[in-house]
């Protein structure tokens, strides 16, 4: 992976800076020439504005920083702009949405004063549907460090917009006062000057701009030198960058940035269009940021079973994890996720017969650890280990020589810089041994699919657990489902653990607990729909015997890694259909969570028009079934997916 810098002469007629009355207005297109970015300092304190094909999508928005070296959001002038630069990368990359992306932006750099002294470079790279821009804070004098209490950064939406949104939690709430862990409810369409619960609202942020089309925000590039942030929403469609909050890490630890200078702010991110397909389809996250370390291996992805998410925690036993993993045999899977607990429950002599006995059976291990810690309440063990960097490499090196292969640490603390460097000394700490890390009880991924070769997936979503927990997540699986392919899951692979063929959350799938409301075909759509490449599905032994042959075929056999995504349609909380491909094996999945059936002729892609086709769908009833089917002469497909339902054609 190289970054080129190329400077065509042409590009120069993408920037024109104008002086007048004192102000400097700077702009920016895309290499397309259709996303179009403009920044001025006019009165002193900047702002940049984002078009798409001549529509406003950002109006004027306020830019800049308020440090311990000074306020850096008012008084400044632009004193420089760097000629704008053609930057290119092309990457392969097996964990993400695409195997491989080609990367072209226009690179701007404007340089702004304080008192006639450059304080911090805007950097800006605009590709075709994309915004990515951070601040480099330069160095004053002999001052080569300074802390970041708070910045002036917002995005300021059009009128009319409405708002696909995630409120962030208040700090030491929740389960064992684990919060904030970006597990709320959206609010759907709902209108802009609100913010949440009173704390604002989690990345990503999704806006709908009227029929103009779609804005997704988000932040990345966050490599454990840097709080994370989330959104304040303000009066006048505005939402400003937002720290961390005191209270997170039961109030311990700053809510700013340290930061050396010259000093980086995360890239943010703004991907706009008229349709939902740059959004679904974006690889902004992983295109301005670059890897931090070599593989110490060749990481294996893959499927998965996890008993704790039907069986949970007295599943967690030597008889239970061996009967598991024969079932992940059955099924051709390669893993088995044995969750908390395991250290009392089974000890660490019982995990090393599991793991020779999953090896006879071609079977690797993933161990669930704690991550606390001093930052919440979580009881469940192992604990104390993940945080002590002496006692973790003790814990990877038992791993490595037992052949463990990857682990899932929760409950994490919160946004903070130190909480951020804990996932960032985890990750590297583990690529010394050779593991694979899942996040859980975590927020947003930064990047990190692409900074961290040994990383896999966060949660940062309300994932399977609740659907367990309570029916009335169960009764919204489908308008949940048909949110996270346009939000969480778009900027980073998102650790779900869904698919249960079960009827019921009950350790032998009787009439007890909470009822799935959603068909088998939905469990298999979802499968597609949710990216990550590890996934432990909630698939248990008894599917075996009691799901459709047809279902759990499809499960052995769904991939886990994708080379291509395309957007087909769909809208936030109501309906989602696109298409995947693995090789030159295509997956079309659609669900829909509205009341009415969803009746539609879809346009194939292409590539799968051509060839024969195999259909899973659901009759009115949500009883589904496998037919081969063809598509029209045009490339045409009718489906009809019930609410509650699933569609899924396969390319044979
Ligand atoms: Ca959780």
């Amino acid at each position: 992976m190289k970054t080129n810098i190329i400077l065509p002469a042409f590009i120069f007629a993408a920037m024109a800076t104008s002086f007048q009355a004192g102000a400097s207005t700077y702009e920016l297109q895309s290499p397309d020439g259709k996303t179009v970015v403009t920044v001025s300092d006019a009165d002193g304190a900047p702002v940049y504005t984002v078009d798409y094909d001549g529509k406003s999508f950002l109006l004027p928005s306020p830019l800049g920083l308020v440090t311990n070296i000074g306020d850096l959001s008012r008084g400044l002038a632009i004193s420089a702009t760097a000629p704008v630069e053609n930057v290119t990368d092309s990457y392969t990359l097996g964990n993400i949405k695409a195997s491989h992306v080609d990367y072209t932006a226009n690179r701007g750099v404007i340089t702004f004063a304080k008192d006639g002294k450059p304080v911090f470079d805007l950097i800006m790279q605009v590709s075709d549907n994309n915004l990515a821009f951070r601040y480099r804070l330069l160095p004053q004098g002999e001052t080569l460090c300074c802390v970041v209490e708070s910045e002036a950064t917002g995005f300021t939406m059009p009128e009319g917009t409405t708002t696909f949104l995630c409120p962030q939690s208040a700090p030491m709430g929740g389960f064992a006062r684990t919060a904030p862990s970006y597990e709320t409810n959206y609010t759907l369409d709902d209108t802009t000057g609100k913010n949440g619960w009173g704390n604002g609202y989690s990345f990503p942020c999704l806006f709908h701009n009227g029929d103009k089309g779609w804005a997704l925000v988000s932040e990345t590039g966050i490599a454990g030198d840097y709080c994370g942030a989330h959104l304040t929403g303000k009066d006048g469609g505005l939402y400003e960058i937002a720290y961390a909050q005191p209270g997170e890490q039961n109030g311990f630890g700053s809510t700013g940035a340290a930061i050396a200078l010259p000093g980086y702010t995360p890239w943010r991110t703004v991907t706009v269009g008229e349709s939902l397909a740059p959004v679904v389809e974006t690889t902004i996250p992983f295109d301005v940021v670059t890897p931090l370390y070599e593989p110490s291996r060749d990481y294996e992805y893959g499927k998965g079973a996890w008993s704790w998410i039907i069986k949970m925690d007295p599943s967690c036993n030597f008889d239970e994890q061996k009967r598991y993993i024969d079932f992940a045999a059955d099924m051709g899977w390669s893993t088995v996720l044995v969750d908390a607990l395991w250290d009392t429950q089974i000890g660490y002599e019982g995990i090393e017969e599991l793991a020779r006995y999953g090896k006879s059976r071609g079977v690797d291990l993933y161990l669930w650890y704690n991550s606390n810690g001093s930052w919440n309440d979580a009881p469940q063990g192992p604990r104390g280990i993940m945080n002590d960097i002496v006692k973790r490499r003790q814990a990877m090196k038992w791993m490595q020589k037992n052949g463990i292969r990857g682990i899932k640490v929760d409950f994490f603390g919160g946004d903070k810089q130190d909480m951020m460097r804990l996932y960032h000394d985890i990750l590297a700490d583990a690529n010394d041994y050779g593991i694979l890390v899942i996040f859980h009880g975590c927020t947003l991924p930064r990047g990190w699919d692409r900074m961290y070769p040994n990383y896999a997936a966060s949660e940062a979503v309300l994932a399977s657990e609740n659907l367990h927990f309570s029916q009335g997540m169960c009764d919204a699986e489908a308008v949940n489902a048909c949110i996270h392919p346009f939000i969480r899951n778009t900027v980073g692979s998102m650790d779900f653990g869904g698919s249960t063929l079960n009827k019921y959350y009950s350790s032998d799938n009787s009439p007890r607990g909470s009822k799935r409301m959603t068909s088998d075909v939905f469990a298999l759509a979802t499968a597609v729909l949710f990216q990550s490449p590890v996934q432990h599905f909630a698939m248990a032994p008894n599917n075996l015997t009691d799901a459709p042959s047809w279902a759990v075929d499809f499960m052995k056999n769904v991939p886990t890694t994708w080379d291509e995504v395309r957007f087909i349609d769909g809208y936030p909380g109501r309906y989602v259909i696109m298409a995947r491909r693995s090789g030159d094996r295509w997956y079309l999945a659609g669900i829909n969570a509205q009341a009415e059936p969803l009746v539609t002729t879809l346009q194939l892609p292409a590539e799968m028009a051509a060839s024969s086709l195999g259909m899973y769908s659901d009759d009115k009833t949500l009883n589904g079934s496998y037919k081969e089917i063809k598509a029209d002469k045009k490339g045409k497909v009718k489906i009809n997916i019930p609410c509650n339902g699933g569609v899924v054609i396969v390319t044979q």
